[in-house]
């Protein structure tokens, strides 16, 4: 058969998945849009600052925008943050205090979080255990919040913070829903008013009309190398939520007696905003993508999550091969064809924060973006690749006629 007609079948099959995205993006682009109107966005917020960077109407405007887009009291945007797991550290370290406990609603967090937080057995690394903080985890029970235990816990434990993570991170789970969040946030406060609620949103922004944050939490952290930053942010993290965490999480980002007030950034923030307004639009193509390529991997015969008939809850596809060579041969192919280090091999290796040897597809034009193709996985049973971003659509379409080449006779 014709490739590209096997791809048209593929897309056909995808018709109501393609409808849903089509209708998110009209809802978060006009939520993105008012909050341009409403704060009377202007060329001159584009530019950059220096020094002490007072007075950086840049900087206040992008924040003002973000806390509207995200349904909440206060915005910390910032280049100064160098990533998510930056700003997922900074914003526990700033709530968190000494015999404070965490308690993680949805099993281990991300990878490079772990650390952060548990520290390392003999070795001070200045992790939040260092500092004395607790910690303790819930595991997730057939992919949902075990709900029972964790309100019997919370009522006993009475936890500072309670941890959840949106996206699936490195397992073979589904993500949360904002309905999900919703629910069990509902619940949580009627045990407890105080604790900080936060969520780990990476991979989650603009998936659905709504975000955890405008269904109650009180942190949600990002990165704007993934899908806040549209693809052309440079650098930086995201933190919104209540003025009363916001206000600690400027003070630690810079110091107590200064906060938010000082921070510069020469470049400007003309990128940082336009990331932003084209972000729906973004992350509705590599979803769209996600789609494709899991229903070609589906019909050549692989298990695929989210499945072509359930919604995603995030950007990824994961992809479940038999064998570490299987899985590496795709994330070779995905390097092949990016637009950027074409000719590179990637190969397993040892990356900072992860323990198992990870395996990265990263031929994009911001260093390791994961909202442009990407794709990548540790080396550890089962062998999932993890697939995600494109900045076009016709970039993943292209990737998805390869694989018919490699995997099939078609
Ligand atoms: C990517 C990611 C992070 C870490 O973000 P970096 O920018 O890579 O540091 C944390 N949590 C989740 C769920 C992620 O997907």
């Amino acid at each position: 058969m014709d490739k590209l007609q096997f791809l048209k079948e593929c897309e056909n099959d995808l018709k109501d998945r393609y409808e849903e995205l089509d209708d998110i993006a009209y809802i978060n682009q006009k939520k993105i849009l008012d909050a341009f109107q409403e704060n009377k966005v202007a060329l001159r917020n584009f530019y950059g600052s220096t020094g002490y960077g007072y007075d950086d109407a840049g900087k206040e405007v992008l924040n003002k925008i973000y806390a509207k887009v995200f349904g909440t009291e206060a915005a910390v945007v910032s280049p100064l943050i160098t990533c998510g797991t930056h700003a997922l550290n900074l914003a526990l370290c700033a709530v968190l205090r000494p015999n404070d406990i965490i308690l993680s609603i949805t099993g281990a967090p991300y990878d490079t979080i772990v650390d952060c937080i548990k520290g390392v057995e003999n070795k001070d690394i200045g992790s939040l255990k260092d500092f004395g903080v607790k910690y303790e985890q819930i595991e997730l029970k057939n992919d949902i919040i075990d709900e029972e235990l964790v309100l019997q816990k919370i009522k006993t434990l009475k936890p500072k913070l309670v941890y959840m993570q949106r996206s699936r991170g490195y397992g073979w789970r589904k993500p949360l829903s904002i309905n999900d969040f919703k629910e069990i946030i509902k619940k949580i406060r009627i045990i407890n008013k105080d604790c900080f609620i936060f969520i780990d949103n990476c991979y989650g922004e603009f998936v659905e009309t709504a975000e955890p944050s405008s269904v109650g939490a009180d942190l949600v952290v990002g990165s704007l190398c993934k899908n806040p930053g549209g693809g052309i942010v440079p650098t930086g993290g995201y933190i919104v939520g209540t003025k009363r965490a916001i206000d600690l999480v400027e003070k630690r980002l810079t110091a107590p007696s200064i906060g938010i007030e000082v921070g510069s950034y020469e470049m400007g923030y003309r990128l940082y905003f336009q990331g932003l307004f084209m972000a729906p639009q973004t992350v509705k193509n590599a979803i769209k993508g996600a789609y494709l390529i899991g229903r070609v991997m589906e019909k050549l015969g692989y298990t695929v999550l989210p499945s072509s008939n359930e919604k995603s809850y995030d950007i990824i596809k994961s992809i479940k091969f038999n064998t570490s060579e299987e899985l590496i041969k795709f994330v070779q192919l995905i390097q092949s064809l990016s637009p950027v280090d074409s000719d590179a091999t990637p190969l397993p290796w040892e990356m900072p924060g992860y323990t198992d040897p990870v395996i990265m597809a990263a031929g994009t034009f911001v260093q390791g973006a994961s909202i442009e193709l990407s794709c990548d996985s540790p080396i550890r049973k089962p062998y999932v690749a993890y697939f995600q971003g494109g900045l076009t659509y016709e970039h993943i379409k292209i990737v998805a006629e390869k694989l018919l080449d490699m995997y099939s006779n078609i």
